[in-house]
């Protein structure tokens, strides 16, 4: 209900994360700590600037999530092979802020229970007209969920006009070099991944024709359930 009341587009994913079963009783530590690259909330918790509270034996820590997770599946827990000792005591999100926007995409070829191929998670805010505190993470285009850092840098400060969001999606391929899987290819995977860039556009033209004016602010199905 706190997600559905501030971040409703984290709220509406959660539909979409696994089963009824799964998220009746799968937990955000979990989903973290698991550290899938094709897990759904951390990439969304990379967009918002997230920060873990690590406990264990020798003591307490804190850390912004984009250090928390190392290569495939390995991550700066200090654990054991059993999985014991530290572990993610509280996890904090930034208050929100009416200025803060967030948008989330997941592909799956299904809706219901099945895992990313690539899902967008996009926090931006929109300040005179240019685009400020750009957060872009994706799941499922690295070993890691990852920031797309020289992405970032190509919307920072610029207005949401077609030129911009065209250099962030040439920026992605310095991001990611993503690998193929019975989930999607590389060249899907990079092409989409482009595209939710492409559809974050759409969506700021809607959201912002005044400042926009460039293009067509249309976009299909923003809202649909299929997301
Ligand atoms: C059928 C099915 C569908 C699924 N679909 C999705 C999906 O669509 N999207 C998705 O993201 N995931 C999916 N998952 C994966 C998984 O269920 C979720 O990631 C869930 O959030 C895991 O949470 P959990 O609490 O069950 O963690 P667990 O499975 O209990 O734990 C996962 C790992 O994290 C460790 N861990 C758990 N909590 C902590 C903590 N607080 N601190 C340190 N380590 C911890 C555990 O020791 C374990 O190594 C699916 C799983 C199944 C079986």
């Amino acid at each position: 209900p706190l997600f559905a009341e501030h971040y409703p587009a984290f709220a509406h994913l959660l539909h979409r994360l696994g089963s009824a079963q799964v998220r009746n009783r799968g937990t955000l530590g979990g989903n973290i700590a698991n550290a899938s690259p094709i897990g759904d909330t951390p990439p969304v918790l990379l967009a918002l600037g997230s920060r873990l509270w690590l406990a264990g034996p020798e003591g307490e820590r804190e850390l912004p999530l984009e250090d928390f997770f190392l290569d495939y599946k390995k991550t700066v827990l200090n654990q054991n092979k059993e999985n014991q000792g530290e572990v993610i005591r509280a996890i904090f999100l930034p208050r929100p802020d009416t200025d803060r926007h967030l948008r989330v995409w997941k592909l799956s070829k299904r809706r219901e229970d099945d895992i990313s191929a690539v899902l967008g998670a996009f926090g931006w805010r929109l300040e005179e007209g240019v685009l400020r505190d750009v957060r872009l993470a994706f799941g499922g285009m690295a070993a890691i969920p990852k920031r797309a850092a020289a992405a970032e840098a190509a919307l920072e400060g610029q207005p949401p006009t077609v030129a911009s969001f065209q250099a962030a999606r040439a920026a992605l391929k310095e991001d990611f070099q993503p690998m193929s899987d019975v989930r999607g290819s590389a060249h899907y995977r990079e092409l989409s991944a482009a595209n939710l860039l492409e559809r974050l556009r759409l969506a700021l033209g809607v959201e912002n024709q005044a400042q926009d004016g460039t293009d067509n602010p249309r976009e299909v199905m923003l809202h649909a359930y299929a997301h």
